[in-house]
């Protein structure tokens, strides 16, 4: 196991009663697990770099540009509804109540512009899958995901829309 899992702490109830949330603020706190967290996501790109790392609000924005400025590409966040100042392309999608909504600048990246998406955590898939569908209604070629930690029990993979590589740093 690298240094830098350990480091990741788990919150129960939070942010609701019966959740364990894994907290990996103590990762980017420490130096040496931060840089380590960085060059193990940053691995699999390093021969083929993307042009942009698309970050998902909010800790994939510190990994995506994290990653972006290691290997010399740009950074374009996708974010909450109602944040991003020019026009936006929307993804709606599915929660277990509810519904949540994703959006990029329509003008973030030209058309057929490789790019790998980024978050934290991987859970039930939701998240990274609506990115994916935001980034292909953009025009971008998704060559394939970041994610610092998978949570397996939740089989978020399967969401994963894509042929494209799903690469995590850890399964939690
Ligand atoms: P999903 O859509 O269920 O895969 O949830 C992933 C999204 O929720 C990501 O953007 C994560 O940042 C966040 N998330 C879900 N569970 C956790 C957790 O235990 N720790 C940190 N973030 C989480």
């Amino acid at each position: 196991m690298p240094h830098w899992s350990s480091l990741i702490r788990e919150i129960p109830d939070f942010p609701k009663p019966g959740i364990v949330f894994k907290d990996i603020t103590p990762v980017l706190a420490d130096a040496r697990g931060f840089a380590d967290a960085i060059d193990a996501m940053a691995a699999p790109w390093r021969d083929a770099v993307p042009d942009a790392f698309i970050g998902i609000e909010s800790r994939g924005f510190i990994f995506a540009a994290a990653l972006a400025h290691a290997l010399g590409a740009g950074f374009v966040p996708v974010r909450k509804p109602g944040k991003l100042p020019a026009r936006t392309l929307a993804h709606d999608y599915a929660l277990e109540y509810g519904s949540d909504r994703l959006e990029m600048h329509a003008d973030a990246l030209p058309p057929g512009a490789r790019v790998v998406l980024v978050d934290d955590v991987l859970a039930t898939g939701g998240t990274l899958r609506a990115a994916l569908s935001l980034a292909r209604q953009q025009g971008a070629r998704v060559v394939g995901a970041a994610v610092l930690v998978e949570l397996p029990e939740l089989n978020g993979r399967a969401r994963w829309d894509s042929d494209a590589p799903l690469h995590v740093a850890l399964q939690g």
